[in-house]
């Protein structure tokens, strides 16, 4: 198992962690797998979605805010960042791909992604190869 962590630097961004986790992945040398990519946090997210398009990465964040609205929830009496949570339990904290011959089988327009609803915040990645 591996750790690495990524610094935010918005309230809302889309981060491509795709050469975080293949450099971990291509350490760990596995001939046939999977790989788990898991965030220990509750207001960020992890999802696999295309790169090549940035724009996807801001319309998913922009399609997000129009499904749920800020400031309307009881945990916003509380800490003021319901909206953050559901977002983030409903993209989850986690993604398997597998691998082969040490190499993630995403597709070519598949990113492994980090997907922040809270920032900025420092956000720590779990990586476990199995
Ligand atoms: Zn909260």
């Amino acid at each position: 198992m591996e750790e690495f962590f990524v610094k935010t630097k918005r309230k809302f961004q889309v981060i491509d962690i795709t050469p975080n986790v293949r450099e971990i992945v291509e350490r760990a040398a596995t001939q046939e797998g999977l790989c788990c990519v898991f965030i220990p946090h509750s207001t960020a997210a992890v999802t696999v979605n295309e790169n090549a398009d940035p724009n996807i990465g801001e319309d998913l964040q922009d399609a997000l805010a129009k499904l749920i609205p800020e400031g309307i929830w009881r945990h916003d009496r509380i800490d003021d960042n319901a909206a953050a949570h559901i977002k983030a339990a409903i993209i989850g904290p986690s993604e398997m791909v597998p691998v082969k011959n040490g190499t993630l089988l995403l597709g070519t327009w598949q990113s492994l992604m980090l997907v922040e609803f809270d920032g900025p915040r420092e956000r720590k990645v779990i990586v476990q190869i199995r």
